[in-house]
């Protein structure tokens, strides 16, 4: 991999918190971080405060692991923030963990996405004479934001003037002791939206959490807008024209399928992506459909339904291993993949099984498990994705930076069959995908799908990363 790892920050979960008189605040973060586990199993924080002091907290790992009872009484007052990290390396640190809070009172910042040109963060720190070394692009985020507000004592001005000179991907939420600010970047590329609660309101990259923490959703934060919640009012600002281009991948694969994104449920579009798989490939006459759990399972009841296939969960998952995607080396991953799931052989056996996925990046998942499927009985095994093929990096956070490492952009649809060893091989066409999501085509951001990038990324300019054109 070509790219330096802290340049790339990465699919994470934002919430903030704002509560008009009860002093709790962080136990409702704490249970947001809960419901945003999906998104991020690095490192989990909550930063909150009173009206006079700051308290924050960062942990290794699942919420579950990085906090405990006393942690979360610790963290005092009416207004907090928190965040799941999702990290695309093997090596687990605190020192990139956030909510990212520097001790000195003034601001706390969560950051959800990647700002790929750090240019003018840096310019702007240069000029101040502040240092920046080894610093990521949250981090650079925060100074910047912060150096402003500590100059001008105006939140909102210092993140619309930071905001307004910068080119990325983020969702973010930014508290002081007085206010908390949420702002999306004009494509949108992240989700964000905003609910009120019976004591104020609550803002989280997905919708999830509402119901989790009893909270009714209001709305989805717009593109290009700031969002701030201040003595129990909410004002809303925009910085830059809105031009949504939401990631495909969160109905694909990353959302938990009870959020709704832009009015969509993520559970009806992957039921309707199975739906199309099932309508584009009639001529595969499978036994059963199984699921490869979890994130497949709608898509699996959409293709069963259409297809009349019975539908079997024959692959059993094991809850409690995590991050199979992310081990260092290939020869871990395919190993996690036998930990983690297991087949039940009775009902395989002698049978031609329809696996499906939501997706097939290096084709690790595929080859084991079509592996693991046959050596329990399966007669024939057709491989069906509920997504076209992963071809180009992605830059907006999914662990799949270096073409080299895409299957799909080193093979054709053929040879990707040949090396994963199915009998047949498919993908749901770029129409299916897009008439199952529902939105308009250019509301969406496809990149490592097409390769078509919205927010620049200049990496890309330089030889350090290939972006091979292939069939697409
Ligand atoms: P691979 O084994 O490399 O082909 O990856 C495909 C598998 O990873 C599928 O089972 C997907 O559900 C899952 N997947 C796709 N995108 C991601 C992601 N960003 N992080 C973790 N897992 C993913």
């Amino acid at each position: 991999m070509e790219i330096e790892e802290n340049n790339f920050n990465e699919k994470c979960g934002v919430v903030g918190i704002y509560l008009n008189s009860q002093n709790k605040a962080s136990t409702l973060a704490y249970y947001s971080l809960w419901a945003l586990q999906h998104r991020g199993q690095e490192s989990s924080g909550i930063t909150s405060a009173t009206k006079q002091n700051f308290f924050h907290h960062t942990g290794l790992g699942l919420v579950a692991h990085a906090y405990d009872e006393k942690d979360i009484k610790n963290l005092k007052g009416n207004i907090a923030i928190g965040h799941n990290r999702y990290s695309t390396s093997g090596a687990s640190n605190l020192k990139h963990a956030q909510p990212i809070y520097k001790s000195d009172n003034e601001i706390s910042l969560a950051h959800n996405g990647n700002i790929p040109d750090t240019k003018y963060l840096k310019q702007t720190l240069r000029n101040a004479g502040i240092t920046y070394y080894d610093l990521n692009d949250s981090e650079l985020l925060h100074k910047v934001i912060r150096h402003k507000y500590v100059k001008s004592k105006n939140l909102v001005k210092s993140i619309l003037q930071t905001l307004e000179n910068i080119k990325g991907v983020y969702s973010i939420v930014v508290m002081n002791k007085k206010s908390l600010i949420a702002a999306r970047d004009s494509y949108g590329i992240r989700p964000l939206s905003i609910g009120k609660l019976a004591d104020g309101f609550v803002v989280a990259s997905e919708t999830c959490v509402f119901e989790t923490i009893g909270a009714k959703f209001i709305r989805g934060i717009n593109p290009g807008e700031i969002v701030q919640i201040k003595n129990g009012e909410i004002t809303s600002y925009n910085f830059a024209e809105p031009n949504l281009k939401i990631d495909v991948f969160e109905y694909i694969y990353f959302a938990r399928p009870d959020s709704v994104i832009q009015g969509v449920s993520v559970y009806s579009a992957r039921k309707k992506m199975g739906e199309y798989l099932a309508l584009e490939n009639k001529d595969i006459k499978a036994d059963i459909v199984v699921p490869i759990p979890d994130s497949s399972i709608p898509a699996s009841i959409g293709y069963s339904h259409k297809s009349n296939t019975p539908f079997e969960m024959a692959l059993m998952k094991n809850r409690y291993i995590h991050r199979t995607f992310i081990k260092p080396t290939q020869k871990d991953r395919e190993n996690s993949v036998s930990l983690k799931l297991n087949p039940i052989s009775k009902v395989i056996k002698n049978k031609h099984v329809a696996l499906i996925d939501d997706s097939i990046v290096r084709g690790t998942t595929s080859k084991k498990i079509i592996e693991i499927v046959r050596k329990y009985g399966a007669k024939k095994v057709s491989f069906l994705v509920s997504s076209p093929p992963v071809k180009y990096p992605d830059f907006y956070g999914i662990n799949t930076p270096s073409s080299k490492e895409l299957i799909s952009a080193n093979n054709t649809v053929e040879q990707t069959k040949k090396i994963i060893g199915a009998d047949n091989l498919r993908f749901l066409s770029f129409d299916g995908l897009f008439k199952s999501i529902g939105l308009k085509v250019s509301n969406l951001n496809t990149s490592c799908l097409t390769g078509i990038y919205p927010v620049s990324v200049p990496a890309l300019k330089t030889k350090k990363v290939r972006v091979k054109k292939t069939h697409q």
